[in-house]
């Protein structure tokens, strides 16, 4: 209780000193991005434009529930998380006002935006395996992972995570809603052990040999890739790579973004935030900084993990129908048993 009355408190603080300085130099962003790398993505945008940034941390329902309390006094002027099913949900809370930017329409590819956010990086949900105890063409697809021969096999995390909720999306989009459930019930016939921890804890039991094969975001494995310490080295030699459904719909992708509240106090200095995020810099930030993809495929990367994964089929639905499949994907899942 004492923990969350401070947070709540601190939260609160920050806010009052966000609405004193509302004016046309100051852009105040609420972020559920927490990655010590997008630092430097804030600063090289006052560096170039002379917009002080406030930024306000937090977790994804405590911002939206924030930026609803707040209501028309709200400092917010713009929203940045991850995950499309996690932006559709604050659009579907009619937060965001609607971009219009010819700049962003010539950057940022179609299937990549939806009427009131953009995606600016991404990443995809690929496959890894431990190469002594599975075999490459075992685990070609998502469904691949459901086949009986991987019972005992398989690691994920909760089936409720937004990570999963995407791709359950785009399985309903490209197949069926009955097909995705099939699926999920099979997964779960698979499972070596019940849900738990984040992507990097499935790839590290499965390299440690406990499971056979996890489902990971792609930035996960690339950390674990460019890290120097050995017991990371260990997991990246175990582990096989597989880009799932490349002879059908691509590998799941799922994306960084942000949107404009409707409410924003400084609307201009937000759209020229977003127009920054699709520059050659910023872009380069997100693939660099935290091994995402740039949503603008023309950018250049200096990043050896990416390069070393290398090319693959991305699925290509658009990331606002696949968001909104997203609580379809939660109840067949719940009903699946993939907790
Ligand atoms: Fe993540």
């Amino acid at each position: 209780m004492a923990t969350s009355f401070t947070r709540l408190s601190m939260l609160a603080l920050a806010v009052m000193a966000f609405a004193a300085q509302a004016d046309d130099k100051t852009l105040n962003i609420y972020s559920a991005r927490h990655y010590q790398t997008d630092e430097a993505l804030y600063a090289n945008f006052t560096k170039l434009t002379g917009i002080k940034v406030n930024r306000l941390d937090g977790k994804e329902d405590e911002l939206l529930e924030r930026i609803k309390t707040e209501g028309a006094k709200s400092p917010a002027d713009i929203l940045i998380t991850v995950d499309a099913a996690r932006l559709e949900i604050a659009d579907q809370a009619g937060l965001f006002a609607p971009i219009q930017s010819k700049v962003l329409d010539k950057r940022i590819p179609a299937n990549l935006r939806t009427p009131n956010w953009i995606a600016f990086s991404t990443r995809a949900r690929l496959i890894a395996y431990n190469k002594s105890a599975v075999k490459a063409e075992w685990v070609q697809t998502y469904g691949d992972l459901a086949h009986p021969r991987l019972k005992g096999q398989v690691c994920v995390r909760s089936g409720s995570h937004p990570y999963n909720l995407s791709l359950g999306g785009a399985f309903i989009a490209h197949q069926s809603e009955q097909q995705a459930e099939a699926w999920a019930r099979g997964l779960v016939q698979n499972f070596a052990r019940s849900p738990k921890g984040g992507d990097t804890d499935q790839l590290k039991a499965v390299a440690a040999g406990e499971c056979g094969v996890t489902i990971t975001n792609s930035y996960y494995l690339a950390r674990l890739m460019r890290s120097n310490k050995p017991e990371d080295r260990k997991v990246v030699e175990a582990l096989g790579v597989a880009w799932p459904n490349q002879q059908t719909w691509g590998t799941h992708i799922n994306v960084s973004g942000a949107g404009i509240i409707k409410t924003a106090p400084n609307k201009a200095a937000a759209m020229q935030f977003l127009e920054y995020l699709s520059s050659d810099q910023a872009q380069a930030y997100f693939a660099d900084g935290n091994n995402e993809w740039p949503a603008v495929a023309s950018v250049k990367i200096d990043n050896p993990a990416l390069t070393a994964l290398g090319q693959f089929k991305p699925d290509t639905i658009g990331v606002g129908e696949l968001a909104k499949n997203a609580a379809k994907a939660q109840k067949l899942f719940d009903r699946a048993g993939w907790r």
